[in-house]
């Protein structure tokens, strides 16, 4: 890669997801891109995780149409007030002007919940816990970037549960947000887990909670978002519910979304300079194999190349071969290199008569011999080492971008370097708003949950004001 990526990120981003053949972002329509074969194995593995441990929590999938009707966007007035400049209108059907105009879904709420109240009649219909995975559409007036913002979310999974009691509601959320961990452990990205500030939660809820990570630009990019709404959207949809007693109430909701997002953080975080660095769980494939042959040694490297594919299939393991005769093996290192594949197989006539192959890792670049009758336990080990060391790197690196800062001419200071600072804060929302004026930065909010936190911050005062704080904050650029 000719550019560097911490200095020069998103020139650095661009230029991947096209030598990558990712995602091309030339169609045109502003803010709407196109998912190219590697990038759609990718989205694919994205989404079998994050389907994975919806499904083993008791989530179930559901489809909804992509027109919603301008009478039930309007309903909730707080979130048609958010969404309003950004949502696309469909105004005709042919020659036909619409009586009621159709949004183009900016989310979900309002197409979901007019449904819920026909489904749900009493306490033995809930909780329900129902996710889909669906494009979503927003006119956005700020630059746009691919994959980080867009007008055309391509890869939006919306959950949407109802529960009886308040109590069930918040055990949702804590369960969302394990849910949530666990898929972004897998897919290796470092994340804090924040509530947001009052003034930047979602349009119509109670609280949000986000799950933030930080690009090498040092600016933050949500990949995440978890929404407490209360009753706010029952009493507006009219969802209620027959209690054992006998008598009614209204139900209590929760919303979770994550978008395309992830794959940006995952291609930004872990490439270095010759190109990009997946890991195992989302890569295309685990391995490829480059067989290395002059004239004479062809058909019995070649073979054995074939044998060694096969036997990695039949274990699950996602292997290409690479028998391109046009190019050499040192410009498919090379190629594959950029691509990510978390490991190369080497085959040439030393390894076909010692009944081996020469492994080498993409992260580290160490190289093993590794003898044919240990290499299915033996790929095995590596991936799971790859898998874990990127993990276990980001989250280092993350933690050195994260900086502690006591007073403001210091927060600006560190944040202009591409730092995101821990501070403190009183708590008044006043406060806040000026904090992040004074930085022209985002207050992105306070450890969730904020209990175990609470400790420490009972000595410390306000980055602004000075009077006692009540949160620790993070604070800096944002996407
Ligand atoms: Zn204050």
């Amino acid at each position: 890669m000719a550019i560097e990526k911490e200095s020069k990120f998103m020139e650095w981003f661009n230029e991947i997801l096209q030598t990558a053949e990712i995602y091309d972002y030339r169609y045109p329509i502003k803010g709407m891109g196109v998912w190219r074969p590697y990038g759609f194995l990718m989205r694919e593995n994205m989404l079998k995780i994050i389907r994975k441990y919806l499904n083993e929590t008791g989530h179930q999938e559901v489809l909804f149409p992509l027109l919603i009707p301008e009478t039930n966007l309007r309903k909730e007035s707080e979130h048609i007030t958010a969404f309003e400049e950004e949502v696309y209108w469909v105004t005709h059907g042919g020659k036909d002007k619409l009586k009621i105009k159709y949004a183009l879904r900016p989310t979900s709420e309002t197409a979901i919940y007019p449904m819920y109240a026909l489904w749900i009649r009493s306490y033995k219909d809930l909780p329900i816990k129902y996710y889909q995975v669906v494009n979503i559409f927003r006119y956005e007036t700020k630059t746009t970037r691919p994959l980080i913002r867009v007008r055309e979310v391509t890869t939006f999974k919306e959950a949407h549960t109802v529960h009886a009691t308040r109590q069930e509601t918040e055990e949702q959320i804590k369960e969302a947000v394990q849910v949530y961990s666990k898929i972004f452990d897998e897919l290796a990205l470092p994340y804090l887990v924040l509530k947001r500030p009052a003034w930047d939660k979602f349009a119509g809820s109670e609280y949000s909670v986000a799950f933030d990570t930080i690009m090498p630009n040092g600016k933050r990019l949500q990949i995440g978002t978890v929404h407490f709404l209360g009753q706010n959207f029952s009493k507006v949809f009219e969802i209620k519910y027959l209690k054992p007693d006998g008598s009614h109430e209204y139900v209590y909701q929760t919303c979770y979304g994550i978008s395309s997002r992830p794959l940006a953080a995952v291609i930004a975080i872990h490439s270095d300079e010759r190109g990009l660095i997946l890991p195992p769980s989302i890569s295309p494939y685990h391995a490829v194999i480059i067989p290395i042959y002059y004239k004479e040694g062809k058909e019995k490297v070649l073979g054995y190349s074939l044998k060694i594919k096969n036997k990695l299939l039949k274990s699950g393991f996602r292997v290409k071969e690479d028998f391109r005769e046009e190019e050499t093996p040192g410009s498919k290192f090379y190629f594959w290199e950029m691509k990510g594949i978390p490991l190369r197989i080497e085959v040439g006539m030393e390894e076909v008569n010692n009944q081996s192959v020469t492994v080498v890792r993409r992260d580290n670049r160490q190289k093993v011999r590794v003898e044919e009758n240990i290499l299915v336990t033996k790929i095995r080990e590596l991936l799971d080492k790859i898998q874990k060391g990127l993990k276990e790197k980001a989250d280092k690196w993350m933690q050195e971008k994260i900086v502690e800062v006591h007073d403001l001419r210091d927060a600006v200071e560190k944040i202009g370097r591409g730092f995101v600072v821990k501070t403190w804060w009183c708590g008044e929302e006043k406060c806040g708003r000026d904090i992040e004026d004074k930085t022209n930065a985002k207050v992105f909010g306070f450890p969730f949950p904020w209990e175990e936190k609470q400790k420490e911050t009972s000595s410390k005062k306000c980055i602004l004001c000075g009077k006692k704080a009540k949160f620790n904050i993070f604070l800096g650029k944002s996407y």
